[in-house]
């Protein structure tokens, strides 16, 4: 089956056809680095390099550009609150980016150019755009003039009043039109700036994006551009038109927007004192945990955050833990060669079916479950039956696989986490329930449960997992 999006330019599902054979030129909105990454950026940060390794994993061949916004206003203000360069900011940023990719483990993009680096090509590119007339020049600044860019409004599907009501806060007696935007902005002495035809300053937040998609993809039409759903408008919209104006051609086929992340149905800020870190958050319920609650849910569907949430995500990657331990134990120093298992085969046609239709990981999952489930029913079958080995190890080896290779979720034993009292009370446990000491091995399990390790038992043996 072929793949299917959600464009949010034409606004319907549809084939995904790149422009070039199989190969694929991806660009996301990357972060500004004006403060740490949130739980918010480490969905956006998740699921689209989910979504480049489906698309590789099906067969294509993605280059993905996510950029780094290390000159804009929230990055100046910030360093003149804490009294420190935007330089130092920006950088402190970048290497904590770094670091929550690494505590997520979520691949870096392909390239992630940083615009500070990509000035010139900038300057070169609202140049051409004053020479064909969208946009002109007031005492040091640029502006883009949007009502010469007939299309402008196609992407948001916004009305021109209702893209003013969005824009009438900013008052800048500069512009012509109160939608148009800054595409170069006249920097004072002690902000950062670059010399220019205009004089010094710095490039506007919308123009850093469509210059670094197009350059470093090397198009002027990428396949697919992506980002938040609150970045449509006018971020998005703008990025069309000043793309568009400058190569004549569509600017991106696909638009992909994530759903927005809210905390206990509130928008996250610092001011409400409900800013969850990537650090806080992967130190709390683990990078595992926090990939099963985004998957849990469609990409574009927004989601909201809940200590309740993550239990339940907690819980259901238990599930898919028990059994894979369970498993492990029962395979330990066997040695056994796949074979075909036709319930395996159904399940993985499925996930790749909903998967194919506009990346549906909450379905997906769903059938990951009902595999997990078919799978835990062998486990009481005789194990004198000649697959039954073979059975189990090649259902769970295929599950394991497609964790790792389309949600990065590998499931570590983490045997060697035990301390030695722990492991001493999981062995007598497992000597009480030999000798059918029933009492002292239910007391010896809460014993263990009040150490956050439960264990379960089945067929196979006594098995554990931390809560
Ligand atoms: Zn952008």
């Amino acid at each position: 089956m072929a793949i299917q999006i959600y464009n949010s330019l034409t606004k319907k599902k549809e084939e995904f056809i790149p422009q070039t054979g199989k190969n694929v030129k991806m660009y996301c909105c990357g972060v500004t680095v004006y403060d740490k990454c949130h739980i918010g950026h480490a969905r956006s940060l998740y699921i689209f390099d989910m979504i480049k390794r489906y698309l590789n994993l099906r067969g294509f061949n993605v280059y993905f550009v996510r950029n780094i916004t290390d000159v804009d206003d929230k990055i100046i203000n910030k360093a003149k609150e804490l009294k420190s360069s935007s330089e130092e900011v920006a950088q402190r940023n970048i290497d904590g980016y770094y670091n929550d990719l690494k505590l997520l483990e979520v691949d870096k993009a392909d390239c992630e150019p940083r615009a500070t680096e990509n000035i010139e090509a900038m300057v070169e590119y609202i140049k051409e755009l004053i020479g064909k007339g969208y946009a002109y020049e007031v005492s040091g600044n640029v502006y883009y003039e949007v009502k010469k860019f007939k299309e402008y409004g196609k992407l948001s599907g916004q009305s021109i009043e209702h893209m003013l009501d969005a824009v009438r806060i900013e008052t800048d007696i500069n512009k012509k039109d109160p939608l148009d935007f800054a595409l170069w902005k006249k920097s004072s002495d002690e902000d950062p700036g670059w010399n220019s035809p205009w004089g010094r300053g710095r490039p506007g937040w919308h123009i850093e994006c469509s210059c670094m998609s197009m350059k470093h993809l090397n198009t002027q039409t990428l396949d697919i551009h992506a980002g938040g759903r609150d970045l449509i408008f006018p971020h998005h919209e703008n990025e069309v038109a000043q793309s568009e104006a400058l190569s004549g051609k569509p600017f991106a086929r696909y638009w992909i927007h994530l759903g927005l992340l809210t905390i206990r149905a509130q928008k996250m800020a610092k001011s409400l004192g409900n800013f969850i870190t990537v650090e806080d958050a992967v130190g709390k319920y683990s990078a595992n945990v926090l990939k099963m609650f985004y998957i849990s849910s469609h990409y574009a569907s927004p989601i909201d955050f809940s200590e309740e949430k993550m239990a339940d995500a907690r819980k259901a990657l238990g599930r898919f833990e028990v059994l894979i331990l369970k498993a492990e134990e029962l395979l330990k120093e066997k040695n056994v060669d796949p074979c075909e298992v036709e319930f395996v085969n159904n399940f993985k046609e499925k996930f790749f079916e909903s998967m194919d239709d506009d990346f549906n990981s909450a379905k997906a999952l769903g059938y990951l479950f009902e595999w997990t489930n078919e799978t835990n029913k062998f486990f009481d079958r005789n194990k004198d039956d000649s697959d039954y080995y073979a059975i189990i190890a090649s259902s769970v080896n295929q599950l394991k696989e497609l964790f790792k290779n389309v949600f990065m979720i590998t499931f570590a034993p983490g045997k060697e986490e035990l301390t030695e009292e722990e492991q001493s009370l999981l062995k007598q446990r497992q000597e009480a329930r030999l000798n059918k000491d029933y009492k002292k091995s239910d007391e010896l399990r809460d014993l263990l449960k009040n150490k956050n390790i439960i264990v379960e038992d089945s067929k196979a043996g006594q098995t554990w997992r931390r809560l």
